[in-house]
């Protein structure tokens, strides 16, 4: 095609498309779904400046935790959590900048309660894992610890190559959800939960107002979406609500022969 006639339909097609673009907003009233704009109807009548969203300076990578965070496990000590059975120092070892759990010495959990919050956990089933099925790096990450043995479980679990049943795999709301899908890596490298959690509201009257909700990211993969849980976990039996309060954050010891998992970087955010 000669260069000419080239650019001449190049411009032909310019001059049309043009012509298809919408015409300059003018200031006439229009209707748009149905709703007739006012006249007198400006662009600023829409606009929000308050309450402007405070400044929040994320972390240099991925995981790291932003500048609101509240840290409870950085890698040096276990100053913000205790034994759940009595409530003296937590007794899982601290090495490496990672937290490895103590099987004998039971649950730990945080000092601080949280209703609303958005948490990051790290963990780590070992290499030389062993076992099978819930047998396998199992742990939790109890949401809200709402009694000695009561809370709201997100489960932890080799589930790379291992089956089990699908809502008692990682990522599950134990034997209430099931995940999405399975970004499981193996054994041996570090997974990531990031959750946003809506605690249950209670009426006082030990009725439920609203449920507690779950969305969970593992490995920044989507596995729950704002799903709603029925109650606490059961292991045997329906889940059920039981009112309570701003409720620690617990790590389970599991009863599990298998050589015990670790944790690292834990930090949350409360949302109220
Ligand atoms: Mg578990």
């Amino acid at each position: 095609m000669p260069k000419s006639m080239s650019f001449c339909l190049a411009f032909t097609a310019v001059a049309i498309f043009s012509a298809a673009l919408p015409a300059k907003q003018s200031a006439r009233p229009r209707s748009e779904d149905g709703q007739t704009v006012s006249r007198t109807a400006k662009p600023e009548d829409t606009e929000l400046w308050q309450p402007a969203p405070r400044v929040v300076t994320p972390g240099a990578e991925y995981g790291a935790p932003p500048s609101d965070a509240i840290i409870l496990f950085d890698g040096k000590n276990l100053d913000q959590w205790v034994s759940s059975k009595d409530k003296s120092p937590a007794k899982w070892m601290v090495a490496s900048g990672v937290v490895t759990v103590n099987k004998a010495a039971g649950d730990i959990e945080t000092k601080r309660k949280f209703r609303n919050y958005q948490l990051h956990i790290e963990w780590r089933v070992p290499e030389n894992v062993t076992g099978s099925g819930q047998a396998r790096g199992n742990s939790g990450v109890f949401l809200a610890a709402t009694g000695p043995d009561d809370g709201y479980e997100l489960q932890v679990l080799d589930s790379y190559e291992n089956q089990t049943y699908v809502n008692g795999m990682a990522g599950s709301i134990y034997k209430q959800s099931i995940p999405f899908v399975n970004p499981t890596r193996r054994p041996g490298e570090w997974q990531i939960y990031d959750v946003v959690w809506t605690a249950p509201a209670f009426g006082g009257d030990g009725s439920l107002k609203s449920p507690a909700y779950a969305t969970v990211f593992f490995n920044g993969v989507l596995v729950d979406n704002h799903f709603e849980l029925k109650g606490v976990t059961r292991y045997i039996g329906q889940p059920y609500y039981r009112e309570h309060g701003a409720a620690p954050i617990r790590l389970q010891a599991h009863g599990d022969p298998s050589p015990p998992i670790s944790f690292r970087n834990i930090w949350v955010r409360e949302l109220d």
